[in-house]
């Protein structure tokens, strides 16, 4: 589509200035146009689009751009410009990123730029009625389709829901929205130019799902309203047998060669039991089973909980109810994000769709700065002493730009101000993206937030440890999900007749967050330990474990074996080291409470180190991990059902 002059300026205005400048240098091989002055200074953990330039300097790269612009969004890329040498790569990802990059993320790096053709699964086309079972149709359910699927693999993926996307299904409360820049939170060989904001509703992500099942033509392998209750690995014919209860209680069992465990970390709410909660009158519900029947307006009501679900859905309950009360345990970060409810512009969207590699370097800056751009500064170092709560001095520095932002917001409400500035250090647990809704929120006349200990729970009330009752009509509990049980919805019964909830018991664990000793052929996606706190997008992850879950599950035809699972002593290792690790990071913190940790103080649930290493861990298992059961695979027979 031609451009006229006036939509290039409003391109411009509206362009990601840093990866504007790369996308050009790249497109006309100029590498002058990477000047000094032009260098990115970025703020930390922001998405400024500016790149930190003067006006002056923006004034430059629009002149530059406007000269360069109107002949690249009409002609194609030249051969060379679609596969630059690794030195002109290294030159331009430095320039972007604003710093030298080290040399172990380069591959990494090349393959989410996406430049070049896209590794596809090596179609192995699996042996005939070889299925594999996929619990869960949410984005990790979906992208196991789409690889297997393209891998050769007959599968069947069975969802609980009424309707794929998991979280993006189930969560319908007021103002969500995803907290991950979308152009980053979407798979990356099934890019959406079209995004209607960066930070997309609930509505914009299920509708993105819901495609990439029409895209892949999924919908024939998915069973919707179907729970799996019970798997058990049945070593006489190798395979898992699977207890499925449909609508109406409509009971089967089929037969699976492999099962991916697809479920997510977050699908089972958890409500804290509180004294009186069951004397209560009026109607109380979980933020992620909200009730959409139960109209707020004018009414008194009770949120509980400030974590990102809560944070979200408190400034539409304000605009609503007649009185809000917040009821908060622990404050969280909150960082400035000044486009969180924006509308990506048009000449935004024009840039992505029609200017050659400019999508693709804006999501590589993505991935490096919200991944791990910020990764130093989450980590303790053991030598730093302070008394806020930082962790280093990078993450003093955070901190320190954080509260200067809270203190301008919250003004002369002082009575807010020791409230809202978190004591956990910064990467605790997650941090908010905000551009301003929240202390305007708190700050509002109908809204109270109150950061006494909940004691009670009155028919009509909410009653402090101070002896306060405050009024409620309803009550909303933003309290989070029963991460650490995550799979707790399904019995898993492994060979030798071990149950694995038992076997966690509310700590899980696993080799790579992805295969289990003595749970032949099972397989996780977002797993134990694949959680990211700050750093990145758990798409990039679980796309990691579906390559990998590819890759061992071909291995098993290379080497004409019926199964395979992990060594012990591998997973003992390798969880060791997760650990380590974990326990070296702010979230992992002797002190710090979050959803990530389980009931012993370990950190069950989060990837500590870079992203570039779990990609290079999970690129093809390796066989000396992994223990082998002989003989052919057993042929599936989903034919037979037993009542
Ligand atoms: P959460 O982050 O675990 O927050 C739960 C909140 O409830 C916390 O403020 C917690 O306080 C509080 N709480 C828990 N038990 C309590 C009790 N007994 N009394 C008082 N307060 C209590 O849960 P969430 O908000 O549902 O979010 C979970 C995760 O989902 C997030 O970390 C994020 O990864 C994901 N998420 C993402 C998005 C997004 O992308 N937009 C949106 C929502 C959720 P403490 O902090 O003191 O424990």
């Amino acid at each position: 589509m031609p451009a006229d002059h006036d939509m290039i300026d409003v391109a411009i205005g509206q362009a990601h200035l840093p990866s504007l400048i790369v996308t050009l240098a790249h497109l006309t091989d100029r590498m002058d146009l990477l000047r000094d002055a032009w260098r990115p200074r970025y703020l930390p953990y922001t998405d400024q689009r500016d790149g930190g330039l003067s006006t002056e300097e923006q004034a430059e790269v629009a002149a530059m751009a406007r000269e360069l612009l109107p002949q690249y969004l009409r002609e194609r890329p030249s051969p060379e410009a679609a596969c630059p040498s690794q030195a002109t790569l290294v030159r331009l990802m430095n320039f972007l990123a604003g710093v030298e990059i080290p040399e172990r993320y380069l591959a990494l790096l090349k393959e989410e730029l996406g430049l070049g053709r896209r590794e596809r699964l090596r179609g192995c086309s699996g042996p005939a009625r070889f299925r594999v079972l996929v619990i869960g149709a949410g984005m990790s359910g979906l992208l196991a389709g789409v690889k297997l699927k393209e891998a050769g693999y007959q599968f069947d993926i069975i969802e609980r829901g009424s309707d794929v996307g998991g979280t993006w299904h189930a969560n319908t409360y007021p103002g969500c929205r995803v907290d991950s820049q979308n152009h980053l939170y979407s798979f990356s060989f099934f890019p959406n130019h079209d995004w209607p904001h960066g930070y997309s509703t609930q509505e914009a992500l299920k509708a993105y799902f819901r495609k990439a099942a029409d895209h892949f033509a999924l919908w024939d392998h998915i069973r919707l309203d179907t729970i799996v209750t019970d798997l058990r690995f049945d070593p006489a014919i190798g395979q898992w047998r699977v207890r499925l209860c449909g609508s109406g209680g409509r009971e089967e069992t089929v037969t699976a060669n492999a099962v991916i465990s697809a479920v997510g970390q977050l699908n089972t709410p958890h409500i804290p039991l509180i004294a009186g909660q069951d004397l209560f009158e009026g109607p109380q519900f979980h933020s992620g089973a909200w009730r959409h029947d139960v109209d707020l307006k004018g009414k008194a009501v009770a949120v509980v909980g400030t974590g990102a679900s809560a944070f979200q859905l408190i400034p539409e309950v304000a605009s609503r109810a007649r009185r809000l009360t917040v009821y908060q345990r622990t404050a969280p970060w909150v960082s400035p994000t000044p486009d969180y409810h924006a509308a990506v512009g048009e000449g935004q969207k024009l840039l992505f769709r029609a200017l050659p590699f400019y999508a693709n370097w804006y999501r590589f800056w993505l991935f490096w700065m919200m991944t791990e751009g910020v990764m130093p500064a989450l980590k303790v170092d053991p030598a730093w002493k302070a008394d806020d709560g930082s962790v280093s001095a990078a993450n003093q520095r955070i901190r320190n730009a954080l509260v200067d932002h809270m203190r301008r917001q919250v003004g002369d409400r002082s009575d807010l101000l020791d409230k809202v500035i978190p004591k956990s250090p910064f990467g605790g647990k997650r941090t908010l993206r905000d551009d301003g809704r929240w202390i305007d929120c708190l700050k509002r006349d109908n809204v109270e937030l109150v950061v006494e200990k909940i004691q009670e729970i009155t028919p009509q009330a909410i009653v402090t440890e101070d002896g306060r009752a405050r009024a409620a009509d309803a009550i909303i509990y933003g309290t989070g999900f029963q991460a650490n049980r995550f799979l707790q919805s399904a019995q898993v019964w492994g060979s030798d007749g071990v149950e694995l909830n038992e076997t966690w018991c509310g700590d899980p664990r696993a080799y790579l967050g992805i295969t289990i000793p003595g749970f032949p052929n099972f397989f996780c996606v977002y797993g134990p330990s694949t959680n990211l706190v700050a750093q990145g997008s758990i798409v990039f992850m679980s796309e990691c474990a579906v390559r990998y879950i590819i890759g061992a599950l071909d291995l098993l035809r290379r080497r004409n074996a019926a199964a395979l699972e992990p060594k012990e002593d591998v997973t003992r290792a390798y969880v060791s080291w997760v650990d380590g690790e974990n326990a070296r990071m702010a979230w992992g913190m002797a002190g710090v409470t979050n959803w990530y940790k389980s009931a012993t103080g370990r950190v069950s649930q989060n990837w500590p180190f870079p992203l570039a290493d779990y990609w290079k861990l999970t690129r093809a298992p390796n066989p000396e991990d992994l223990i082998f059961t002989p003989g052919p695979l057993a042929v599936c027979d989903n034919a037979r059902v037993e009542a």
